[in-house]
């Protein structure tokens, strides 16, 4: 049975992408079957993984509001091989049409329940908002990982993150909780990363991942190849901390 994890932060620009489309890959390097699921009308995790959001014949659109099976609408990302549960701006519009749903909160968990031993991952890339969208992923994960910069404003709006998280796990989802918080883009030449890095060990302890994400250009260019960086260039400093991040999460597992 896969664990299911949402790779969120209601920022934009903070990594969640990336980091979806690079545990998929890294985890793939070491044996993972893994499902990543885009959950961003945006598509960049379609894209990262290879696929093209332009062409698609179904999407997680479709499987959200039922009109197909989850089965049908995947696809293999052959550049990292991992799979994908695609999506393109379609998506923008089953916000409003799933209102009139029932259960609306808890279709993607439905869905994955179909595919659940296909996988030992299942990751899910959400959009920069506390949206249904986002409530959709929380209310099907086991656990949350939380991309961070280490600046000055890292910190801010965590705590909304954190109490919509609380919320799930009281209301909807009670086998929710943080995985941890995972530094990205990290510039160790900045005093700042290195401050704001300490803060969160004192403050978070143990769920502060080990892994460091260094910032790598690497990773930003591997995107507009429709390759994971992970394999792009895989003996990179970004590859590498992605494929080590990947061995953290097994390990992690273990002990959920
Ligand atoms: P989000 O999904 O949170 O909006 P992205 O993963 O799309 O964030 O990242 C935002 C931008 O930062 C992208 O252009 C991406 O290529 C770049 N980026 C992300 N992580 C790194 C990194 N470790 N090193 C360099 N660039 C990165
Ligand atoms: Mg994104």
């Amino acid at each position: 049975m896969a664990k299911i994890f949402c790779v969120a932060n209601q920022k934009g620009g903070v990594g969640k992408t990336t980091t979806a489309v690079n545990l998929a890959a890294g985890l793939a390097q070491h044996n993972q079957r893994v499902l990543l699921a885009d959950l961003d009308p945006q598509g960049n995790a379609t894209m990262g993984a290879g696929i093209n959001k332009a062409t698609l014949e179904g999407s997680i659109y479709e499987v959200l509001l039922g009109m197909s099976d989850i089965r049908s609408v995947r696809k293999t990302s052959e550049a990292g091989k991992f799979d994908v549960l695609p999506a393109n701006r379609e998506l923008a519009g089953a916000e409003v049409e799933m209102v009139e749903l029932e259960q609306r909160e808890a279709r993607l968990k439905n869905a994955f329940a179909q595919v659940a031993d296909d996988y030992d991952f299942i990751l899910i890339d959400c959009p920069p908002a506390l949206s249904m969208l986002t409530l959709n992923g929380l209310c099907s994960a086991h656990g949350v990982i939380i991309p961070m910069q280490c600046e000055y404003y890292a910190l801010e709006g965590l705590s909304d993150l954190v109490n919509t998280i609380k919320k799930v796990h009281a209301k909807l989802n009670p086998e929710l909780k943080v995985i941890g918080l995972l530094r990205v883009m990290f510039d160790p030449r900045m005093t700042l990363s290195q401050q704001v890095s300490d803060q969160l060990e004192q403050h978070f302890g143990d769920k502060v991942f080990k892994t460091v994400i260094p910032r790598n250009v690497r990773l930003a260019e591997a995107p507009s190849y429709g390759v994971p960086g992970v394999n792009f260039d895989p003996n990179s400093k970004g590859a590498q901390a992605y494929i080590a991040f990947g061995a953290e999460m097994v390990d992690r597992i273990k002990t959920l």
